[in-house]
């Protein structure tokens, strides 16, 4: 297990389409284990796969359990409904962080209940259903396997924020990272 450098803004891995897994063998086992430590070390409460330069469509999330959902799961090609976002602006409390855009925050809003529909690491199908804080990050990950991070969504005036942001810190080129642990920054 290994704690990996955490990839930023603006390079191409996180920016385009994840490919599905098709292969559920010791190299995924080993990625979803790396990730686990990653996103602990961080910390985050999830990461996904285009975060550690890997596009794949995998992400775990480390939160807290609700219900029968455990507060530590991995997700491999999943599909993910959400209930309909209501309208408005997001609230105070609708303030979201990324580990690859470390150390900002902005509001956005997100559905309050999502369904998925994933595989676990060895490839055995489930299907979980959360809401609140777990909803948004269920969609912040899912997000990431489309190659869409939650800046690219955020509206104004938050959306000028986060260009401000990327510009002062130099972000948007490709080949940035940071290192958890060692680097201070965090999502
Ligand atoms: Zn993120």
């Amino acid at each position: 297990m290994a704690v990996l450098p955490i990839v930023i803004c603006g390079d191409p891995v996180l920016h385009r389409p994840a490919e599905p897994v098709t292969a559920f063998d010791d190299e995924l086992r080993s990625l979803v284990d790396d990730m686990f430590e990653t996103c602990e070390a961080a910390p985050g409460v999830g990461l996904a796969a285009p975060q550690v330069g890997v596009g794949k469509r995998v992400f775990v999330w480390m939160y807290e359990s609700q219900g029968d959902v455990p507060a530590r799961g991995v997700a491999v090609n999943p599909e993910l409904w959400i209930a309909p976002v209501e309208p408005g602006l997001p609230g105070e409390e609708e303030v979201e962080g990324c580990l690859s855009f470390p150390g900002e925050r902005f509001a956005l809003r997100r559905s309050s209940r999502a369904l998925l529909r994933a595989q676990d690491v060895e490839g055995a199908r489930y299907e979980v259903e959360v809401d609140g804080w777990f909803a948004r990050i269920m969609q912040h990950e899912y997000d990431h396997l489309d190659g869409l991070l939650y800046v690219d969504r955020l509206v104004h005036p938050e959306s000028r924020g986060a260009q401000k942001a990327e510009r002062k810190n130099g972000w948007g080129v490709p080949g940035l990272s940071w290192m958890p642990g060692v680097d201070d920054l965090e999502g």
